[in-house]
């Protein structure tokens, strides 16, 4: 069996939870108050993905944006039906499945085309009923030596009213900064900001946001770069109702729609969307050793 295997930015925070088992992040006790323990990916949240990757047996097909999902039926060698799912992507190139789990916010969902939209129907005004917040990231890149005074790695600041940021100072004892790279600062908008300039285009955000972050952090040195990006479809504001953890779409060939929408965005969230995928994958798929 094929599978469809995507891995995305938001996920890293799913998988976060396992990976200290495997010893990719460190324990963090100076940060710990005794009861709750931190752990820190001291080569960058990227690892945690790559580890789950190379170690993964899947065939993992990035920058592949799926637009069409169709179900397919032929004549099989011993005169029984085949049925598969053809997903085509944006270059027009086609793959089969046996099984396809497809996990994106509900307005992309909906979006598909393809006989994947027959399946969604019974689904669909509760899937329209979903509502995310929108969020802007801004990322300032430093020079090498360049200092960051703050006693704080990451801090949500309430006290700015329009835009609430929480910059993240990469720099710190245990984050393993390759040698040539300097320090970088990592600033997310509040929800009201989000609503308030959607639509805005990026660098028009990106000047709206930089003088928050010097009132925060007055002598920050002057950035070597910089990089602004828009999360349309950031966390969930009101779920599928029920929280099911997945949708069922078809059983044959099996067609599951998932993710945080299913359930709510959070870890946890996360961990019960994936529970449920399995256990409906494991009850309808008789060859499954799950
Ligand atoms: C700014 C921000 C901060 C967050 N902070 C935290 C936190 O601190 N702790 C926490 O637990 N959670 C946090 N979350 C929430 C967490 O990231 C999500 O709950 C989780 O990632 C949802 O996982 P998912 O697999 O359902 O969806 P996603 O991670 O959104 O995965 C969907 C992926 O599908 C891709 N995609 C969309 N359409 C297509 C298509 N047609 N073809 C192919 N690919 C497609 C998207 O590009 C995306 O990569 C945060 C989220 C955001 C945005």
């Amino acid at each position: 069996m094929q599978d469809l295997t995507r891995v995305s930015i938001r996920s890293c925070y799913l998988l976060m939870c396992w990976f200290h088992l495997m010893g990719s992040l460190k324990e963090k006790n100076k940060q710990g108050d005794g009861v709750n323990k931190n752990f820190v990916a001291p080569s960058g949240m990227n690892t945690i993905v790559k580890h789950f990757l190379h170690s993964s047996e899947s065939n993992i097909f990035f920058e592949t944006h799926c637009s069409s999902i169709n179900r397919l039926e032929k004549p099989g060698s011993d005169g029984q039906n085949i049925k598969t799912w053809q997903v085509t992507d944006l270059k027009e190139k086609n793959s089969e499945f046996d099984t396809v789990i497809v996990t994106i916010p509900t307005p992309q969902l909906l979006n598909l085309k393809g006989s994947i939209q027959d399946f969604l129907e019974s689904e669909r005004s509760s899937l329209e009923s979903v509502q995310y917040s929108s969020r802007f990231a801004l990322a300032l890149y430093f020079d090498r030596g360049a200092k960051i005074n703050v006693p704080w790695t990451c801090k949500y600041v309430t006290e700015i009213r329009v835009c609430g940021l929480y910059p993240w100072i990469q720099e710190r004892d245990w984050v393993k900064i390759p040698k040539m790279l300097g320090p970088s600062v990592l600033v997310h908008t509040s929800v009201p900001f989000g609503i308030q300039h959607l639509e805005m285009d990026l660098n028009d955000v990106k000047d709206l946001i930089i003088p928050y972050v010097k009132q925060i952090l007055p002598d920050l040195p002057v950035p070597v770069n910089s990089r602004c990006i828009r999360w349309r479809y950031s966390q969930v504001s009101r779920g599928v109702e029920g929280s099911p953890g997945c949708a069922v779409l078809c059983s044959s060939p099996m067609l599951i729609a998932c993710g945080d929408a299913f359930t709510h965005t959070n870890f946890d969230g996360c961990i019960n969307s994936a529970q449920s995928v399995v256990d409906a994958f494991s009850k309808m798929s008789p060859d499954s050793s799950l």
